[in-house]
């Protein structure tokens, strides 16, 4: 029997959703926060040691990673566009130390692998920690860990099980002293393995550090084919080329460059609002002293965070998958996503009718079946690749890319044995399929959350086949 969600049975007057979003404008608040220098476009061929098709999160890291290995590389990365302007300048700041989308997924992909896989993960998110105060990176960083709520009676008891000092369980009351949200029946706040950044002043930062160690930066130098020289890898673009000794490719959900990878990554839309700064009394109104990273339960969840000036994010829910696969600027315009968040949003928070959304905008998620990334190589080792973190790579994209960096220096190291590493996942049908197995997943996590929690039947044959998905 079907239920209706607290967002459907507490939702707010239309017309007060109509002001919240009466003002925002569709941009990207982390982008236009962040100031970012422009760099050259590729204007002359140039050899290299290194090349790196890509400057977000994982270009970037590469590129850092490499230099802190060897400082003599000449390297150099090339973007099609600017500098973090893909999902690593528009998401949701959660830095996570998971590295296999949380822990349900690792255990059901690789139990044995499970407990090595979350210490590399805590070790790569306090390396990122180390890193931000090494090179100074200016990007609000916070490292207040993520508040898990119950917002349905049936997922109370998914948040049972003993604590620790730095895995707390909240009952109503104590889950409402940290955020005060009248539809929260139940918490967990997991102190130490998320942070909270900046996203568009990370991508800008990293960019500078990696300049600053002598990685040559290109923007709107769109690589357009790969080759082989026999020599030499050759990266094309429109003006002129790069002969490299090893490639990196950290094209994450755009068209791979390889063919063999252009069915493993599917773009899902994922959409966001942002509020203007709150007043003091506002924030006093919703308590959030500790400063968590908060997401609710559901198979559809919300992610929300506040900024350094005490704006709330406020995303996720409707992930949308365009049928055909593509990625287009005009897919982020979804009115009925932005009103539905923003009704989610004062379902969540009433005190906070009257607040005004400044910003809305939404960004691809690089989905892959297997819900985190894979990595290989191709051209007999010379060119590696990472992609497919499924909305989880602001802290995995540092651990692609020692992924790559070690398979490219051809060792066999503890990262490039590792099962979860060595596998490659199923790739997606091709369309029109692609969009029916996708839609109908959506609709039946969607059924799942209306029905407590109860899977259907197509879901329950996901899940056996290990293509299964919960938040
Ligand atoms: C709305 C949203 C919210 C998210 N929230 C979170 C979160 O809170 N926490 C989390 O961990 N993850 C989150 N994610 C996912 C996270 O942002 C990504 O996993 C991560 O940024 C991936 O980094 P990347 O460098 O691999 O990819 P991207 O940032 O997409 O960068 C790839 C770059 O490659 C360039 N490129 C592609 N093809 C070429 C070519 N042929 N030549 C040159 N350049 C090319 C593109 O222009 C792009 O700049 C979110 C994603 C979205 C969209």
């Amino acid at each position: 029997m079907s239920s209706s969600t607290v967002f459907e049975r507490n939702a707010p007057g239309k017309a007060a959703v109509t002001r919240a979003l009466d003002d925002s404008r569709h941009a990207v608040f982390w982008l236009e926060d962040a100031a970012a220098p422009g760099r050259p476009r590729l204007g002359t061929s140039v050899d290299a040691d290194l090349a790196i098709v890509g400057g977000g999160y994982t270009g970037l890291w590469t590129a850092i990673r490499a230099k802190e290995r060897d400082p003599a590389l000449r390297i150099v990365l090339l973007e099609a566009k600017t500098i973090g302007w893909a999902a690593s300048g528009r998401n949701g700041g959660f830095v996570e130390a998971s590295l296999t989308h949380g822990e349900a997924n690792g255990e059901r992909r690789w139990p044995e692998e499970l407990a090595q896989l979350e210490r590399l993960g805590s070790a790569n998110l306090d390396a990122i920690a180390e890193a931000v105060e090494r090179y100074g990176i200016a990007a609000d960083f916070e490292r207040t860990g993520t508040l898990s709520v119950a917002v349905e009676p049936h997922q109370v008891g998914w948040l049972d099980g003993p604590g620790t000092d730095d895995d707390v369980h909240l009952d109503e009351a104590a889950v409402r002293r940290e955020i005060a949200s009248p539809t929260f029946l139940a918490g967990r706040w997991d102190r130490r393995s998320t942070a909270l950044v900046h996203p568009g002043k990370l991508a800008a930062e990293l960019a500078r550090v990696a300049a600053d160690l002598g990685v040559e930066l290109f923007e709107h130098s769109a690589v357009r084919g790969i080759e082989d020289d026999g020599e030499r890898v050759v990266l094309r673009t429109d003006t002129a080329r790069v002969r490299a000794r090893r490639v990196a490719l950290a094209t994450n959900v755009f068209p791979s460059l390889l063919k063999r990878n252009r069915l493993m990554t599917v773009p899902v839309y994922d959409y966001v609002l942002m509020t203007e700064p709150l007043s003091s009394a506002q924030l006093a109104s919703i308590g959030w002293k500790n400063r968590q990273g908060l997401a609710d339960l559901a198979n559809q969840f919300h992610y929300s965070r506040l900024s350094a000036d005490n704006r709330i994010l406020y995303g996720g829910y409707d992930a949308i998958y365009h049928s055909g696969g593509h990625i287009r600027p005009g897919y982020e315009e979804r009115p009925q996503t932005y009103r539905k968040l923003a009704s989610h949003f004062l379902t969540t928070f009433p005190q906070l009718e009257g607040v005004r959304f400044t910003h809305r905008w939404a960004g691809a998620i690089d989905t892959s079946t297997r819900f985190c990334a894979f990595f290989g190589t191709a051209r007999r080792g010379r060119v590696a690749y990472a992609a497919g973190f499924t909305g989880l790579g602001v802290a995995a994209t540092r651990f692609a890319a020692d992924v790559m960096l070690d398979k490219l220096a051809g060792e066999t190291t503890e990262l490039t044995e590792l099962r979860m590493v060595r596998e490659r996942p199923l790739p997606f049908p091709p369309e029109p399929a692609a969009s029916v197995g996708i839609n109908l997943t959506r609709i039946s996590l969607d059924r799942a959350d209306h029905r407590n929690g109860r899977r259907n039947l197509l879901l329950k044959t996901l899940d056996a086949v290990g293509l299964g998905f919960d938040s």
